[in-house]
């Protein structure tokens, strides 16, 4: 029985990913032994960590200048561990506030310093972003969240700023071709568009780290990651092998610019069905700023809600309830999910719509 995934978090993950990966924990290279009972220093172990930072360091094209970390934590971590390591001591800096994560990330900035909120869509309940705002000179960084999970909105222009500039890419990295360069840090927690929940990518410059001041833990450190290759600690290799496969399956189908055109396919197809039955479905973000990772929609009739979930049962469409703070429903179509679940997706809302609206 053929299962459509529009799970948004931990969500789909190529099939082709997960048969290699349960090879692996059985027999992995080979060895007769499980990826999970050998040692993270062993030479095949270290040739998986090579392969996915260098598999990071192609897909987005950057150089000798940033170094790539697969930490643990989540994103969450990453909430805490930017500022510590990016904010100088009595020093600010500021956040756009466009949804639940970002609200999060801004909870954590200000244990640490003057975190200053310079824009947000919380006015809206986030469903748009906004523009025209500018860090004010001196802030030690920008911070912002490129795609909004919950809220279904997703930045499609990235603000120009002269300092740093931060990005939360959780949901959203590797959905499509960007200048990376723009930014100086990127984080992403892997379960969304990368691999499974455990571990969390980070990309930094390395010339902007070491210049707070302050104490960092060790293990917050960022600097200490690099200089372990992300092996300070026992680093969690089952989703940083799981992640590793994912980019090879993406670079191996042609990478960012063969998901972009796989995805705008997705995106175009499901909100073009959107928009074509007003009487029976609404998207909630504001239409420039839609994500194209997580379509958040309701029904115009809230009490067909019972009908429309019993037909999408009935398709096999699995996980397409929308998180409590929006309500109605959210299509995410990740990179995994092919364009044939979202066809099945639409045909059943154009069914819907025939029958209830
Ligand atoms: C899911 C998500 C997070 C939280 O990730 P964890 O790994 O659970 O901490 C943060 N930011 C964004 C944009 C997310 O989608």
């Amino acid at each position: 029985m053929k299962v459509h995934n529009f799970s948004a978090g931990p969500g789909i993950l190529p099939a082709e990913v997960l048969q290699k990966a349960s090879e692996a924990v059985i027999n992995f290279d080979g060895l007769n032994l499980s990826l999970l009972e050998i040692s993270h220093r062993s030479a095949n172990f270290e040739a998986v960590m090579d392969k996915a930072r260098a598999l990071v360091k192609e897909l987005t094209g950057l150089g000798d200048e940033y170094e790539v970390l697969f930490l643990q934590g989540g994103a969450s971590m990453q909430f805490l561990q930017v500022p510590m390591n990016l904010m100088k001591n009595g020093g600010s800096a500021a956040y756009v506030n466009t949804g639940e994560w970002a609200t999060r990330a801004i909870k954590e900035a200000k244990m640490l310093g003057n975190c200053e909120v310079i824009a947000s869509s919380e006015d809206k309940n986030f469903n748009y972003i906004p523009e025209g705002f500018h860090a004010p000179a001196g802030t030690d960084y920008l911070h912002i969240t490129s795609n909004n999970t919950i809220f279904g909105t997703q930045y499609h222009a990235f603000p120009e700023t002269d300092g740093l500039l931060v990005c939360d890419m959780s949901s959203d990295i590797f959905s499509r071709k960007m200048d990376f360069s723009k930014f100086d840090l990127i984080y992403a927690g892997a379960q969304k568009n990368m691999g499974p929940a455990g571990t969390t990518l980070v990309i930094v410059k390395k010339e902007i780290l070491g210049k707070t001041g302050r104490q960092i833990p060790t293990m917050l450190d960022y600097q200490v990651h690099i200089k372990g290759g992300s092996m300070y600690n026992t680093p969690p290799v089952f989703p940083i092998y799981v992640s590793m496969l994912t980019l090879e399956w993406l670079k191996n189908n042609g990478g960012l610019a063969w998901i972009e055109g796989v995805n705008r396919a997705k995106q175009e197809l499901f909100y073009n069905t959107v928009d074509s039955l007003p009487n029976a479905f609404r998207g909630t973000a504001a239409k420039e700023d839609r994500s194209w990772m997580n379509a958040t929609f309701v029904l115009t009739d809230e009490s067909k809600d019972a009908e429309f979930a019993a037909m999408l049962k009935a398709a096999n469409i699995s996980q397409l309830k929308g998180h409590r703070s929006v309500g109605g429903y959210r299509a995410s179509m990740y990179n995994a999910l092919p364009l044939e679940s979202v066809q099945v997706l639409c045909d059943v809302m154009k069914e819907f719509a025939n029958k209830y609206a």
